[in-house]
């Protein structure tokens, strides 16, 4: 488990970033951050679009940029919303992290509620290199 002091570097990036969020159909702005192996932290803010399905979630935008930038290792995520419980990740998002192995999912609202959940029992059906996943990570350790 990721500690503390970087989580919170990850939450307010993902504050940060949630500023930034082109939300005018929703309003309902997401920030994200995720965590390269490296130690390098990239934000990403929600991205919608008057076609609703070509919008994109912060997560997303976060891990696409990292990818961009060449990073292929990650160690955790933060999403953060103005919501009344801690910001969940959609489905789509979740597979687009089991794609790149991110086990631990940090979830923030802005009243500072912090959850940490592991991706496998959010998403458990997420698929792509799902068995390495679940071999780096097995729930029976
Ligand atoms: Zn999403």
């Amino acid at each position: 488990m990721i500690n503390e002091s970087i989580i919170d570097a990850m939450v307010r990036m993902a504050r940060d970033a949630m500023q930034r969020a082109h939300a005018p159909y929703s309003g309902q702005p997401v920030g994200a951050c995720v965590l390269a192996s490296d130690g390098t932290l990239y934000g990403g803010c929600s991205v919608e679009n008057a076609s609703y399905g070509l919008s994109c979630c912060a997560e997303r935008v976060a891990i696409f940029r990292a990818i961009a930038d060449s990073k292929r290792e990650f160690d955790a995520i933060a999403v953060v919303a103005d919501t009344a419980e801690p910001c969940v990740p959609c489905g789509s998002c979740c597979q687009v992290m089991a794609e790149f192995k991110i086990r631990d999912v940090i979830m923030a609202n802005l009243k500072g509620d912090i959850e940490i959940a592991d991706l496998m029992d959010l998403a458990p059906c997420a698929t792509g290199k799902i068995h390495n996943f679940r071999g780096l990570h097995s729930h029976e350790e």
